[in-house]
Parts: structure tokens; C-alpha cells; sequence
């Protein structure tokens, strides 16, 4: 168990929240070997700055808010920001957009991040089932969750050879061999993010839904750009 994971949890609920910011869910996810974008909270526009400049153009910056559930309804998305000038503008446009969606909502800082370059999209989710428990969600992302609910599930905890069973089970799964020349993405790396979530939710119960999505994936390794934790209520 991870100690780190549990004081974010505990924080979390000691105020009153059961929804995780995306920072500290991604710290949670990296604290069990899931692989994330780079990222810094940024207070002020100066800060974003900063850390733009240190993580490396092109960034990404996100509204860091628990009045913001889902970002990018909200205004609270700006991917591809190439310099500082489109980081300036950017941290202006996603506090007003925001503004306008959610009133008086809590500002708790921009996120800057890595920019994750086009890749093949996949999601993992967790919902708990009254009888079963924890259940693993796996699909493509976009279209192929949402339109052609293209999933597979498992109940937690899962084999290597139930990960391997759930990515190749989709009726999607050709589009991870590659077609038309592409390579193949990265399926060890699919494999182990499978069984890293089972983990995580079996080592902390509090978990009670859990969204990666998306998860970009390259022919070497997959990045983590988004994940949505909510906790049970205590
Ligand atoms: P939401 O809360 O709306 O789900 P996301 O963090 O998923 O917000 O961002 C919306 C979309 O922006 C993602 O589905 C993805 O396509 C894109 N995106 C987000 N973060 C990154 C990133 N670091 N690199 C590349 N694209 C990103
Ligand atoms: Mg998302």
C-alpha cells in the first residue's frame, strides 16, 4: 500500500470531497507505476510561465477546480499552447470561460502539462458493482466507448492473463495491431496500466469510480493525459 495515496485520500475526504483534483489523481496513479504527462499547479499567470518553460513547449493547461468536474465543458482545456504568448492568453480565456460556466467556483490553480503527441486512444475505467465489487472497464476512446459501447470488463482483482484478455476481447482491438502499416501500440505497457489500476482499487477501498480518459498510446509506452478519481462517500 501506498502511504503518499492514502494521505491524498484521506486530505480529500477530511474536506469534504469526494472527487479527486486531476493532480492529485494523477499523483495517485503514478504512485502505482501508471504513466502520466508531466505536470505543475500554477497559482498565478507568472508561475504558469514558468512552468511552461520548464516542462518544454507545447504545453497543455487545465483548470484545477472541485467545482469542475468535467474540464472541457467548462472552457477549462487549451491543448497545444506553443509559447508564451498562447500561455498568457490561455490562462486568460480559461479563467473567464470558467467564470461564465460555474459561478463562483473555487480556483485552485491552472495545470500545466506535457502536451502527449497524437497517438491511439484508449480508456480504463473502474465502477463498483453492488454484488461483484470493483469491475475494470477497457475500451477505445472517443466514439468507440461513447457511440459503439465497445468495452470489455473485468471484476478486480485481474490476471495478466484477464488484461490480456480484455484488450484483445474488443471489437476494436485491430486498430491497437495497426492497420494499414501502422505499427502496433505498445501492448505490455496496456497490459501493466490494466493491472496497476486492479491494484490500486483493491488496495484502496475508499476508490469508488475511477476514469482514465484518455490514455494516448505509442508503439513504445502510453501516457496518462487525464484521470478522474471519486471517492465513496465516508
Ligand atoms: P475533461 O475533464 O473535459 O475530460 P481532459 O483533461 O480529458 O478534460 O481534456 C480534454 C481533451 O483534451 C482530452 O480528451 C484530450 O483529447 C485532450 N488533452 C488533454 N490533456 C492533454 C495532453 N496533456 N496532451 C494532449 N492532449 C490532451
Ligand atoms: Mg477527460
Amino acid at each position: 500500500m501506498s502511504d503518499n495515496v492514502s494521505q491524498i485520500i484521506q486530505k480529500a475526504l477530511s474536506e469534504n470531497r469526494t472527487l479527486l483534483l486531476e493532480p492529485e489523481a494523477k499523483e495517485v496513479i503514478k504512485a502505482y507505476g501508471i504513466p502520466v504527462t508531466k505536470y505543475k499547479v500554477a497559482k498565478t499567470p507568472e508561475e504558469a510561465e514558468k512552468f511552461a518553460e520548464e516542462i518544454g513547449y507545447p504545453v497543455v493547461m487545465k483548470i484545477v477546480s472541485r467545482d469542475v468536474v468535467h474540464k472541457s465543458d467548462a472552457g477549462g482545456v487549451k491543448v497545444n499552447l506553443k509559447n508564451v504568448e498562447e500561455v498568457k492568453k490561455a490562462y486568460k480565456d480559461i479563467e473567464q470561460n470558467v467564470k461564465k460556466a460555474v459561478s463562483n467556483y473555487k480556483f485552485e490553480g491552472m495545470l500545466i502539462q506535457e502536451f502527449a503527441p497524437e497517438g491511439r486512444e484508449i480508456i480504463v475505467g473502474m465502477t463498483k458493482d453492488p454484488q461483484f465489487g470493483p469491475a475494470l472497464a477497457f475500451g477505445l476512446g472517443g466514439i468507440f466507448v461513447e457511440v459503439l459501447k465497445d468495452v470489455s470488463f473485468r471484476v478486480a482483482p485481474i490476471t495478466r492473463y484477464d488484461a490480456e484478455e480484455m484488450m484483445k476481447e474488443i471489437k476494436g482491438y485491430p486498430i491497437l495491431e495497426g492497420v494499414r502499416g501502422q505499427p502496433p501500440v505498445d501492448m505490455d505497457a496496456i497490459i501493466q496500466i490494466l493491472l496497476n489500476v486492479s491494484k490500486l482499487v483493491m488496495e484502496h477501498p475508499e476508490i469508488d469510480e475511477m476514469d482514465l480518459n484518455p490514455i494516448i498510446t505509442y508503439p513504445d509506452g502510453a501516457k496518462t493525459v487525464d484521470a478522474r478519481i471519486i471517492l465513496s462517500k465516508q
